[in-house]
């Protein structure tokens, strides 16, 4: 699945790929008919967790300041950013320090998502709905983007909201914050910033063109071999047999 033309010329702006690990969005992605969403945990300048939708070829991007919350009281600043390439949503590693997020990422939630009503009206309202079944967040969701930016900083500047449903949870306090473990690698921060560890079970990408477990800039490597096509054993099938059980939940909830 290639992004449509353009689409991602601010986010490679930003990112000088000869020192950066980051997928400069030229690896193929699977291609699949429901929507896929990552949140990684980014221990950049300030710690937060980039929510990430995937639409129209490109990953819809915001970055959590104080991460997702299960309590419907809380709401949470969602600071939207450029379009990611799909492949990002592979990626865990360590951005050097000096380059664009410069810092440590882990893959903190991943699964599919779905619109509740049209993309292009609610995000046009700046009132999107949707539902997730990751491995850590589910249910019905809300990001309302806020009419003015008070900071003047030029951001637009959106909150996220847990309806109340079967999976919100009042008075969480973020105690689900509180696991530090990569849903892809099953590594801590520390571990992943020490390059240790399992390396990440890709979930966009076809097994090939996966990241390495020491995913940082390595002058003596190319950013990523190429995706080779593989027949899928049987692993692979029963792998796939738990996706396609996941995807019909998506849809039953998305209706
Ligand atoms: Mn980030």
């Amino acid at each position: 699945m290639a992004s449509p033309p353009g689409a991602l010329k601010i986010y490679r702006s930003k990112r000088d790929f000869a020192k950066t690990a980051e997928p400069s969005g030229d690896r193929r992605v699977a291609p699949i008919k429901l929507l896929r969403f990552v949140i990684q945990k980014h221990a950049a300048t300030r710690l937060h967790y980039d929510l990430r939708l995937e639409l129209d070829g490109v990953f819809k991007s915001w970055a959590v300041t104080r991460g997702p919350s299960l309590d419907p009281h809380d709401r949470r600043l969602a600071v939207e950013v450029e379009d990611h390439p799909l492949d990002y949503g592979d990626f865990e590693g360590t951005i050097p320090k000096g380059q664009y997020g410069g810092g440590t990422v882990q893959l903190w939630d991943r699964g599919y998502w779905a619109p509740e009503g049209s993309t292009e009206n609610m995000l046009r309202k700046g009132d999107l709905k949707f539902v997730l079944e990751g491995t850590r967040l589910h249910g019905s969701w809300v990001l309302v983007r806020m009419r003015n930016d008070k900071f003047g900083s030029g951001r637009t500047n959106w909150l996220l909201i847990k309806h109340r449903d079967e999976y919100s949870k009042e008075g969480d306090q973020d105690a689900l914050l509180a696991e530090d473990k990569s849903v892809a690698s099953g590594r801590t921060m520390a571990q992943i910033a020490a390059g240790k560890g399992r390396k990440p079970k890709p979930f966009m990408l076809a097994k090939r063109a996966a990241f390495a477990a020491d995913a940082v800039w390595q002058s003596n490597r190319g950013a990523a071999a190429a995706p080779a096509r593989r027949k899928s054993s049987p692993a692979k099938r029963g792998a796939k047999t738990k996706r396609a059980t996941k995807k019909r939940a998506v849809k039953a909830k998305a209706r």
